[in-house]
């Protein structure tokens, strides 16, 4: 089966402590390797996490404040160093001239191809065969995205029920494509044989007050990834730094009607996560604080019958 979690690579705010990366995280699924925010660090972060460099096929960076972006110049070139072929790079149109710095800020070889998509306006903004990625602005005091991923929803065959329906090798297809098809069986129907498996969304919400567009990115999420960069008691800080605290980030789970949700960006005052967990918790479960490394799988779900 291929892979579907999501690998913490960094938990912080700001800097890094003792036992916090700048943030960074890897989304596996829908085929793809989806790379957000490569702070600081990043490349070493990998390589700690056992993850090849060359998983991701899509780097995403909400802002251009340090901690979200200041390993993307190293990443692209491990990844041009590794051959890959192309990465596509999303970011906020403001902030081309930050892009330009950061992935020309040494010398090297470029062989890579950097597919830019700088964002001007919120909506979708890419659409594939497995999935739909939407970016909206939040409210950082800066351009600042977050980012929703819509896996495409699939059809699936029950294996014995095909076979019941003597529908065999090519037959699958052509019935896939007419919507019925006439077996030994008698007429069989698609719906007979096979259901539709909802595509998940996950989504990205990190830098920001509690806002209209945090709701939308978040709506319905199978995993939402929220920064809680303060708790309740910090509550006037994180208004004038433009940050959730945990209650917050528990109250857009929540509103969103999301199934689970990872915290992340601590601040650096905060030794101990339990206290983000606790204080979720108390509106929203399931809720984990995340640690570097952590890893969050979100499994397909199963056969309905
Ligand atoms: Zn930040
Ligand atoms: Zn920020």
């Amino acid at each position: 089966m291929s892979m579907r979690n999501l690998t913490i690579l960094g938990t912080s705010s700001q800097h890094p402590t003792r036992s916090r990366n700048h943030g960074a995280y890897l989304f596996r699924f829908a085929g793809e390797g989806f790379l957000f925010d490569p702070g600081e660090g990043t490349q070493r972060q990998f390589i700690f996490a056992n993850i090849p460099p060359t998983a991701v096929t899509r780097i995403l960076i909400t802002h251009f404040h340090g901690d979200h972006c200041l390993g993307l110049g190293s990443m692209l070139m491990r990844l041009n160093l590794d051959k890959v072929e192309k990465v596509h790079c999303y970011y906020p149109a403001s902030g081309k001239k930050y892009f330009d710095r950061l992935r020309y800020g040494t010398m090297y070889h470029e062989v890579i191809e950097v597919i830019e998509h700088p964002i001007h306006e919120g909506g979708i903004v890419a659409e594939e065969e497995n999935f739909t990625l939407e970016a909206h602005f939040l409210d950082h005091g800066v351009d600042n995205l977050g980012y929703r991923i819509q896996e495409k929803d699939e059809r699936k065959f029950y294996k014995d029920k095909l076979k019941e329906a003597k529908v065999f090798g090519p037959d699958v297809r052509k019935l896939e494509r007419e919507g019925q098809i006439e077996t030994e069986a008698g007429l069989i129907k698609i719906e007979d044989v096979s259901y539709i498996r909802k595509g998940d969304a996950i989504a990205v919400v990190i830098d920001t007050k509690p806002c209209e567009n945090a709701l939308k990115t978040a709506r319905d999420t199978r995993l939402l990834l929220a920064e809680s960069t303060y708790l309740d008691s910090e509550r006037d800080l994180a208004r004038d730094h433009y940050h959730l605290t945990a209650k917050q980030a528990a109250e857009l789970a929540k509103d969103a009607g999301a199934k689970e949700l990872v915290l992340t960006h601590f601040s650096a005052r905060y030794q101990d996560e339990s206290a983000f967990v606790e204080e979720a918790g108390a509106i929203f479960k399931p809720v984990h604080a995340a640690h570097d490394f952590a890893v969050y799988p979100f499994p397909k779900m199963k056969n309905p019958l």
